[in-house]
This record gives structure tokens, sequence and C-alpha cells, in this order.
């Protein structure tokens, strides 16, 4: 992560990244951590209301 990026990434967007990580399932929370700048706020927005898939423990979006 270079300066200029954490620049663009504003606090609306940083606080919905923090949210995600809190309510993705374990098994993919590694994967969001490594992802979450290329993530989409839409994205985000789903793991946080729980309406996502998870393959590994067969969680079902609402
Ligand atoms: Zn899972």
């Amino acid at each position: 992560m270079n300066v200029s990026n954490l620049k663009a990434r504003s606090i609306g967007r940083l606080l919905l990244e923090k949210a995600a990580l809190k309510e993705v399932c374990a098994c993919r929370y590694y994967e969001l951590a490594d992802d979450l700048e290329i993530t989409s706020s839409v994205e985000l927005a789903n793991i946080i209301n729980g309406n996502y898939d998870c393959a590994l423990c067969g969680r079902k979006g609402a």
C-alpha cells in the first residue's frame, strides 16, 4: 500500500472495510484481509449484510 492509495481511501470506506472484516466468516477472513483494497464497496456491504457465499463452511447468502 502506498501513500496515495491510503489518501484515496475515505473514512467511510475504511469503516466499511473494518466492518466487513468483523462480519466475514473465519474461513474467509485472511482472504478478505489480503484482497481488502481491491474488494468493491458493494461486495463489502454484502459481506456486512451476511449476503455472501462461502464454499469452505457452506455458508449461503441471504
Ligand atoms: Zn466460511
